[in-house]
């Protein structure tokens, strides 16, 4: 089956969450299932900048106002392609953000684009399905529905971002009059695009079991739990792999020192590593780190509250992270009041993302919500005990230290409900006792690193998903 992934984010091009790993990883996991995986990114700068073996299929004299290509290439080890609109895409920094931090006005022009010219890519060049990736990709659902295409998968990564526009907006993406309606694109008298794909595609996934049936409940629905639990019976929870050669500990360049389950030592020089980044002191105390956006979403003002419980207890905390400017404030703030204790990048630098999970004991994840997340998996992987809240994917992927767990040999991290600041204070504590007998700390990063953190199971599932929309279609 030929596939076309659409995506705004694609590894190792361009990134600024999980979608990238993901949609970067996808092809090669879904490759032994026999699924041929073409990715449609836009043409940001970076990307153009890395194709190679470049053919342009596709020309457009004006696309939302400009002339644009769609050009053909390999970038990575990926089959690319690319859409080339200068107008559009042609910008430096942020996909979505420009550098004031808020959205570009013309979002809904750029993304309207990707998705029109997904669905025509997906009807003439024979493509067998699409798999669109969240709003910036699901209104090609749309466009599919109303002109014509290829069937489609949406997966949602995160719900929180619907792409929400004015109705000002509709004359402009090209769709029928009839398209704006309650059974289309239209969303409280605007335009929704991830509402539009959500109503219309064939099978909808989302990036976790527990994430699927939360999304369909009023309180983390986020308004679209009804057409959720509405389109119920083609809802699927698939848990997100990791691309295990990427991240992998025996393997990896960003590291101070490579090491395997038998090497355990050899962490160590990860640890002094991190530290002397921070500038942070050595202890005997366990050296916690956050890899994250700074968000609500993510709990960090709840981290930020126990950075005073942490030191006191003596342990240490490096972050590394960008995002709302009280938490940066906060975390900078923290860090020049315990200095040596506390270190803080707000640097996007994905080798000191790996090198911090192979040198911390342990990666504090308090979220909200959480519809996969990545960083408890690559702390499974690495040895970096995970601290995580119950929600979402981190339900799914981490299992609690508790007597049972411990005694079963089952246990992989700390688990802790509700997301309160006393809850994640008790497990900060839970984490000292635990990290203060190494036999039970080493049992759990042992057991951690042997799971099963690829794709296996899940290429698997998206396999047989896109071969059922291909016997319907
Ligand atoms: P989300 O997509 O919601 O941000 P995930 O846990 O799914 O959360 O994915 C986050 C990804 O972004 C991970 O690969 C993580 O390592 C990476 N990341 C987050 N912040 C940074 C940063 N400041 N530098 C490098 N990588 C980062």
């Amino acid at each position: 089956m030929k596939i076309l992934a659409v995506t705004s984010e694609l590894y190792p091009l361009i990134k600024t969450g999980g979608l990238a790993d993901v949609a970067g990883a996808l092809p090669a996991a879904l490759a032994p299932e026999g699924l041929n995986v073409i990715t449609l990114v836009p043409g940001y700068p970076v990307v153009i900048k890395g194709l190679t073996d470049t053919q342009v299929v596709q020309r457009f004299e004006d696309l939302q106002g400009g002339a644009a290509k769609v050009i053909a290439g390999k970038a990575y080890g990926l089959d690319l392609l690319v859409l080339d609109a200068p107008h559009l895409f042609g910008r430096g920094g942020n996909p979505y953000l420009g550098s004031d931090g808020k959205d570009w006005p013309d979002n809904g022009q750029r993304f309207g684009a990707l998705s029109q010219v997904a669905a025509l890519l997906g009807r003439e060049q024979g493509f067998d399905a699409l798999h669109l990736h969240d709003w910036q990709a699901a209104l090609a659902a749309a466009y599919v529905k109303f002109i014509g295409g290829p069937p489609c998968i949406v997966t949602i990564h995160n719900l929180a971002f619907q792409g929400n526009f004015p109705a000002s907006l509709f004359p402009s993406l090209g769709l029928p009059d009839s398209a704006f309606s309650v059974e289309g694109v239209e969303y409280y008298g605007g335009v929704g695009f991830l509402k539009a794909g959500l109503a219309l595609a064939n099978a909808i996934t989302t990036v976790s079991p527990t994430y699927a049936r939360e999304i369909q409940t009023v309180q983390d629905g986020m308004g679209l739990d009804g057409l959720l639990r509405h389109r119920a019976s083609v809802l699927h929870g698939i848990l997100n792999g990791i691309d295990t050669d990427v991240w992998n500990p025996a393997t990896d360049i960003s590291l101070a020192k490579t090491f395997s389950p038998k090497s355990m030592a050899e962490r160590t020089e990860n640890k002094r590593a991190v530290e002397k980044k921070f500038g942070l002191e050595t202890g005997n105390g366990p050296l916690f780190c956050i890899v994250s956006r700074l968000t609500g979403q993510k709990g960090m003002d709840l981290v930020l509250a126990t950075t005073d419980r942490i030191v006191a207890r003596g342990g240490r905390l490096a972050v590394l992270g960008s995002g709302e400017a009280t938490l940066e404030a906060g975390f900078r703030a923290a860090a020049a009041r315990h200095k040596g204790r506390i270190g803080m990048s707000t640097a996007y630098d994905e080798n000191l993302s790996h090198l911090m999970q192979a040198g911390s004991d342990c990666i504090v994840i308090p979220s909200r919500f959480e519809p996969c997340g990545l960083t408890q998996l690559y702390g499974l992987r690495y040895g970096c005990v995970p601290l995580v809240s119950r929600v979402g994917g981190l339900a799914d992927t981490v299992i609690d230290a508790n007597d049972a767990a411990l005694a079963a040999g089952a246990a992989t991290g700390l688990v802790f409900s509700p997301v309160t600041l006393e809850a994640l204070e008790h497990a900060i504590d839970r984490a000292f006792a635990l990290y203060a007998d190494p036999i039970a700390w080493r049992g759990l990063q042992n057991t951690g690193m042997k799971g099963q953190l690829g794709w296996g199971r899940s290429a698997a599932r998206y396999a047989k998903l896109f071969r059922s929309l291909k016997v319907k279609s």
